[in-house]
């Protein structure tokens, strides 16, 4: 069942005339030109608001009002002065993507189609569970990469997203799940993982920017404990997510031989599972404590043989590892099936048999198509001609 709900002020219909009515109006609208707050690391808060004559402590306590209590108007931060905060709103805007659509899923699982200033859209899930509640964060508008069974592999590339809509996408669930302030206990909001629409060690500046303000401890201040990385193997790029980030890192895998890996994963071809797990041992700050996960889609009688689990468990040995079997969620025109249970079940002995938690990761959302890699928008690349024609405008 699908429900499309209207709670947020700045929800519209889903209905495609209606949608696109609205799209059309965005299109007109006027910019706003002021620069935003939202995004900008401390330093960089202390810089900006240095630059309009205010001192030193102000950058924290602005920096409360923006991420523990999720302001986005300048008359509620009350500890400001009222000349203060007129000044600051007259400069400075505090940004978020607003909210095409919100989908329930029956499950919990909610989806929000975001769209930016710019009118580009990308997707962003919670997914609530007994001990813990997740936030699934896109990092790119479509992909570069074009993993055969991904959904939003068939979406072209159409750009990086800023610090500013990274973090965007966390402030609207903390938004919706009235979460604020931050960091206390109980909050709905516990784990963030980078397993959204695009490679994000494809757009490290800006992910390593919008993760470090979500670990701010006066801030959102989740720990890097809490946030994984998710790449299907970026390899020059994972030393350095390590030392600057040191989150978890997730590796998609999901093939053990090099043969069904380009296929699957094209990015092997650049750097094959011999490398890619080379740069795995080297992650730094792995223990039995803090362990890389291995993705592994399970695809009827491509990658789900006995044999792939033996190649699985041989390839990692020495790394400390926890692998994660993904049902494959099919979408409109994917061209792959979902092994059957019980191949699933064999997979899984034989890796648990090795000594590794293999746990079979339980598809959230799938009546709204915000299970992993289902995720796509419809935002599509302009043509040189048609970039043109909009600037000109
Ligand atoms: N680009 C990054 C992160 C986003 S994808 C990456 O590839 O790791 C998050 C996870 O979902 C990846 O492991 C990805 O391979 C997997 N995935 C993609 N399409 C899927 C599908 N249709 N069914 C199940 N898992 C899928
Ligand atoms: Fe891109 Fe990840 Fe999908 Fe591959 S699986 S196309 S890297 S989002």
């Amino acid at each position: 069942m699908l429900r499309t709900m209207s709670t947020a002020p700045d929800t519209v219909p889903a209905s495609a005339p209606e949608a696109r009515a609205e799209l059309l109006a965005f299109a007109g609208r006027p910019v706003d030109a002021r620069p935003d707050l939202l995004g900008l690391e401390r330093d960089a808060l202390a810089a900006v608001l240095d630059g309009i004559g205010l001192p030193a402590f102000r950058t924290g306590q602005i920096w409360h009002w923006l991420y523990h209590r999720g302001a986005t108007d300048f008359q509620t931060m009350t500890t400001l002065a009222k000349p203060l905060r007129a000044r600051l709103a007259e400069t400075f805007r505090i940004s978020r993507p607003s909210v095409v659509t919100r989908q329930d899923s029956i499950d919990g699982t909610i989806k929000w189609l975001l769209r930016f200033a710019d009118g580009n859209e990308a997707e962003a899930v919670f997914i609530p569970e007994e001990d813990r509640g997740t936030l699934c964060v896109s990092s790119q508008v479509g992909c570069t990469l074009t993993c055969s069974f991904c959904h939003t592999g068939t979406q072209r590339l159409v750009r990086n997203l800023t610090s500013a809509e990274i973090v965007g996408q966390v402030m609207v669930a903390l938004d919706h799940l009235g979460a604020y302030p931050t960091g206390g206990p109980n909050r709905p909001l516990t784990n963030i993982v980078l397993m959204g629409m695009g490679e994000p060690l494809y757009n490290f500046d800006n992910v390593a920017s919008a993760m470090r303000i979500i670990m701010d401890g006066e801030g959102v201040a989740l720990s890097k404990r809490r946030i994984t990385l998710s790449t299907s193997g970026v390899v020059p790029m994972m030393a350095q997510c390590g030392a600057d980030l040191g989150v978890n890192l997730a590796i998609s895998l999901h093939a053990t031989t090099d043969t069904v890996r380009d296929d699957l994963v094209p990015i092997n071809r650049k750097w094959p599972i011999a490398e890619l797990l080379d740069a795995c041992r080297r992650y730094p700050g792995l223990n039995n404590a803090r362990r890389i996960t291995f993705e592994y889609v399970m695809l009827a009688g491509v990658n789900d043989a006995p044999a792939d689990a033996r190649r699985l468990v041989a390839l990692i040995e020495g790394i400390p590892a926890k692998i994660n079997l993904i049902p494959f969620n099919p979408w409109p025109g994917s061209k792959y099936v979902c092994s059957d249970p019980d191949t699933i079940e064999r997979f899984a002995q034989i890796v648990l048999a090795a000594g590794y938690a293999s746990p079979v990761r339980t598809p959230r959302g799938r009546d709204i198509l915000a299970a992993c890699g289902q995720l796509k928008s419809e935002s599509a690349k302009l043509t040189r001609r048609e970039a043109r024609s909009v600037a000109a405008e």
